[in-house]
């Protein structure tokens, strides 16, 4: 690959069709008007409903979409990208990893070491144990949820051995002004070379964190997520 240009991906992004606030639309003018990213994947809870909306605004408002979901494991959440069928929640990770995989996707552990994530809290250990089990393609090694600051250092620190795994950053963003907080470098501008940058390896997690007014932002924004969450609460529901 000769190209040296480098681009931003948010590889991490809720919509209202899951526990997000904004709208697919909403989503689409902030990330191509507000944002330098060139590619964004729409990565709702248990459904793809809404990334496959973004995928047909694409043109309208160009700004590539990667249709992604973040399915509920047992052992927690598991991300898939450049996917086309839905996969239901509630399976083990490694089977929901199979899935995506089998159906040409890239499968990726967003917030390994969150409480929802596959290897909680505490799982630095158990990460390792099963590294070589789980066909996974990259490690969300950042994250810009506020309060995952111990978990973004611990999945940067784990992954500094560099176990042949692609190190992305997403913002899982819930509100529209979180959309590309945190991101994904990668070589190339199209998100089919994103995709060949993550199986190569090239890419790194950075974050633009937005300070102290996104993070109250955010706060003030809880209660509602809570209440979608509540409303989609059969999408959203980690089934464990
Ligand atoms: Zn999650
Ligand atoms: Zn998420």
């Amino acid at each position: 690959m000769s190209t040296e240009v480098w681009s931003k991906a948010d590889l991490h992004i809720h919509s209202n069709h899951s526990d997000g606030t904004g709208s697919i639309p909403q989503i689409m003018e902030y990330a191509a008007t507000k944002t330098d990213l060139k590619v964004i994947a729409i990565t709702d809870h248990n459904t793809i409903e809404g990334a496959l909306f973004a995928k047909e605004l694409e043109d309208l408002y160009g700004i590539e979409v990667v249709i992604g979901e973040e399915v509920s494991s047992k052992e927690g959440h598991v991300l898939g990208l450049f996917i086309t069928e839905e996969i239901e929640p509630g399976l083990s990770a490694l089977e929901t990893i199979r899935r995506i995989t089998d159906q040409g996707g890239t499968a990726i552990i967003p917030h390994p070491f969150s409480a929802q994530g596959v290897y909680g809290p505490f799982g630095r250990s158990a990460f390792l144990a099963t590294l070589s089990d789980m066909a996974f393609n990259a490690l969300e090694v950042y994250n810009s949820v506020p309060y995952l600051g111990l978990a973004n250092r611990l999945a940067a620190k784990v992954f500094s051995g560099g176990q042949g795994i692609a190190a992305v950053g997403g913002s899982d963003a819930h509100m529209v002004h979180s959309v590309g907080r945190g991101y994904t470098v990668f070589r190339g501008t199209t998100a089919d070379d994103l995709r060949r940058s993550i199986d190569e390896l090239e890419t790194h997690a950075e974050a633009d964190r937005g300070g102290l007014a996104l993070a109250l932002r955010y706060v003030r924004a809880v209660p509602q997520i809570r209440r979608l969450r509540a409303a989609n609460w059969e999408r959203c529901r980690v089934t464990s």
